[in-house]
């Protein structure tokens, strides 16, 4: 494996705020990486500290090997995709991706080739010649991404490139966004605070909180296996039984962690509880039942709405759920 970003013991403080208060971490040659966390967990500073936008208070940023902790931003070979998409309004949409390479002295026949290619790759022949002010926001976030991928580098870094879009269009740009990750085989680095987004689109993702990372894996491990209560909370419908519930239910101390689609109606699972139904929400293809147990907790279901299952529950009454041990994940 090919090491493409590697962080050691990185530290950002603006004055009393630790923005990044340690943050160990290799992102491989390739990768589709998401860091993921609450606003102001220290993501979008990790970013910049990779772009070279800020400079460590301590600590190391190797880039394909090589430490660039003291190099400036332009001799770095990584580019970013920033949230609002930094496009120069004044520029048409060709010169806006072109002026990279204008500014590295390219010749004009060679930029106007290569413009060319990353509009081709981000779908958008035929707007060469249209402003910023004239094109959709899905559009123009592919102007910034035909801009960002035009020279070629060995990292994209990508802050909330997705948040300024309408639910439809990031879930469309989602796909897209991997494809061309994909085509191109060059490392992605991308920032979000949407756990929806981070298990859909990255191969791994690091859990951020307080500027520290809490947790790395593949989506299934911080989904099914999360380090701690944190990220149990944090990824995914929180549904957690604290230590007098897990003695009462599961007869063994600790808090553990079960997430909503394993727990079904009735008793026919492992292991049963009973509660007080507090809240039915119909969410489509699936609806949400929150069940209060008789030692404070709430757990979560979620009943599918595939015509099988049985008529939802109504709010106040009793009910019976059960789960399989199996899918208990201690986390505390
Ligand atoms: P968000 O999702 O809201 O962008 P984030 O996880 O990306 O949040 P950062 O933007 O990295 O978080 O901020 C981490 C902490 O550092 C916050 O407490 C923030 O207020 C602080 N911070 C960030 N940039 C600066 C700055 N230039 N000056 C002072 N404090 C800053």
């Amino acid at each position: 494996m090919t090491i493409a970003i590697a962080l050691q013991e990185l530290r950002k403080n603006f004055g009393e705020v630790a923005a990044v208060a340690g943050v160990n971490l290799e992102i491989a040659d390739g990768e589709f990486f998401a860091m993921l966390g609450p606003s102001g967990s220290g993501k979008t500073t990790v970013l910049r500290l990779i772009a070279g936008f800020e400079i460590p208070t301590s600590g190391s940023i190797k880039i394909a090997g090589e430490d660039v902790s003291k190099t400036p931003p332009f001799n770095r070979d990584v580019n970013t995709v920033f949230q609002d998409y930094a496009l120069f309004p004044h520029m048409t949409v060709q010169k806006n991706v072109e002026y990279g390479l204008r500014v590295k002295g390219v010749a004009k026949a060679e930029r106007e080739v290569r413009a060319l290619r990353a509009l081709e790759r981000v779908k958008l022949v035929g707007y060469e010649n249209r402003k910023p002010s004239q094109l959709s926001g899905g559009q123009r976030q592919r102007v910034a991404l035909a801009r960002a991928i035009v020279n070629e580098p060995k990292v994209l870094l990508l802050d909330e490139p997705l948040g300024a879009l309408d639910l439809k269009l990031r879930h469309e740009m989602q796909k897209e966004l991997k494809e061309l990750q994909v085509q191109l085989g060059i490392t992605f680095i991308f920032v979000t605070h949407d756990q929806e987004e981070a298990l859909t689109m990255a191969d791994r993702i690091a859990v951020f909180n307080q500027g520290q990372i809490v947790q790395v894996g593949s989506p299934k491990e911080i989904y099914e296996q999360p380090a701690n209560e944190f990220v149990a909370g944090f990824v995914g419908i929180s549904n957690l039984l604290h230590p007098e519930s897990s003695r009462e239910i599961l007869g063994k101390a600790g808090t553990f962690s079960i997430r909503p689609e394993k727990i079904k109606l009735g008793h026919d699972l492992e292991r049963k509880a009973t509660g007080k139904v507090s809240q039915v929400q119909f969410l489509g293809s699936f609806t949400r039942i929150d069940v209060e147990l008789a030692m404070g907790d709430t757990l979560t279901l979620l009943q599918e709405n595939d015509g099988s299952s049985l008529a939802s529950p109504v709010v106040e009454s009793l009910i019976n759920i059960s789960w399989d041990s199996k899918y208990e994940f201690q986390v505390g």
